[in-house]
């Protein structure tokens, strides 16, 4: 089996960041809005730095206003997904952009990208669980209205809580609230953290917010008593390589991380964050990364084995996506 054949287990991916430009271009006609600035003469998205990226995220997000909306956009970043080869995908899902966190309209809003789910399991064989996100920069008082619809829809899909946006806006333990409410409606934990920030930023993230995986975390690096730490304690890194190269954190795919937190033992999985901001998919990571590093097929196979085993998922869920990676393996 090549490499791009494998079953592909994804856990970091924002669901608004994954929309296809074609459709949020076709939304926008629909909707008579003017979005042209956010893209280039190619038709992708265009940005300049990571700040201007979260602008022009929002910005494209503007076109998505109802449940309907994001049950379409639901099906069209899933489809995407399952022509990588993705089995399994946990998507971050924003009480911010659906619905300005009301409770009753994200409700509706969760209803509509479950159904989407629940079809795309049915037609492409992917499996999708979701991540309710803060948005930091939004701030802590906000977070905790994004943590209260977390709780009031915890359940077998939405299974997960996390953090996400300017790493550098706020400190954790500004969020260990909305984390602990989080928590103890059994909700499992992540945040993003060592991408903008450096190692100090995971260890506050790990102590502050008690999460178990760290979205990014690779600047963990850049200190390898932390690196031995996380070996150790088994914290999971979902690592995003191709966004990192395309906003600049490392400069070419062999300078990648990756293969050194790998080779220290470190839990990484593989992931693409925003895929069509960053023209990246899973099979183009699993590529590059193939010949960055000279990886082999078994090193795909234990990094979805990974990722599987960090899935928040359920033990039936996580029994049946197993099924299918060991189907790859005989
Ligand atoms: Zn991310």
């Amino acid at each position: 089996m090549t490499i791009n054949a494998l079953p592909k287990v994804e856990l970091h991916l924002h669901l608004e960041g994954a929309a296809p430009p074609g459709f949020i271009r076709g939304l926008a006609k629909e909707k008579h809005m003017d979005i042209a600035g956010i893209f280039d003469e190619r038709g992708h998205y265009a940005y300049k730095d990571f700040w201007h990226f979260l602008k022009v995220y929002e910005a494209a997000t503007e076109t998505l206003k109802t449940p309907m909306d994001y049950h379409r956009l639901t099906l069209a970043v899933l489809e995407e997904s399952a022509a990588s080869g993705v089995i399994y995908s946990e998507t971050f899902l924003s009480p911010d952009f659906c619905g300005g966190r009301d409770l009753g309209a994200w409700r509706e809003y969760v209803h509509a990208i479950r159904e989407a789910a629940d079809q795309a399991q049915r037609d492409m064989g992917i499996t999708l669980r979701g991540i309710v996100t803060v948005i930091r920069h939004f701030g802590p008082d906000k977070a905790r209205e994004t943590a209260r619809c977390a709780v009031e829809t915890a359940g077998d899909f939405i299974t997960g809580f996390g953090m996400a946006g300017d790493e550098l806006a706020g400190k954790p333990k500004h969020f260990a609230y909305a984390f602990d409410m989080a928590r103890e409606a059994g909700l499992r934990l992540t945040a993003h953290a060592g991408e903008w920030g450096g190692p100090q930023s995971i260890r506050d993230a790990l102590a502050d917010l008690k999460v178990e995986r760290i979205g990014h975390g690779v600047r963990a690096i850049e200190d390898l008593a932390l690196v031995d730490e996380l070996a150790e304690k088994g914290v999971v890194l979902e690592v995003c390589p191709g966004s990192n190269i395309a906003l600049g954190v490392f400069p070419a795919w062999r300078k990648h991380p990756i293969a050194e937190l790998f080779r220290r033992e470190v839990k990484v999985t593989v992931s693409t964050d925003d895929p069509p901001f960053f023209h990246t998919t899973m099979a183009n990571e699993y590529d590059r990364l193939a010949e960055a590093f000279e990886w082999d097929d078994g090193v795909f196979r234990k990094i979805a084995r990974t990722s599987l085993d960090a899935a928040f998922c359920d033990e039936d869920t996580r029994a049946q996506i197993l099924k299918r990676l060991e189907a790859a393996d005989a």
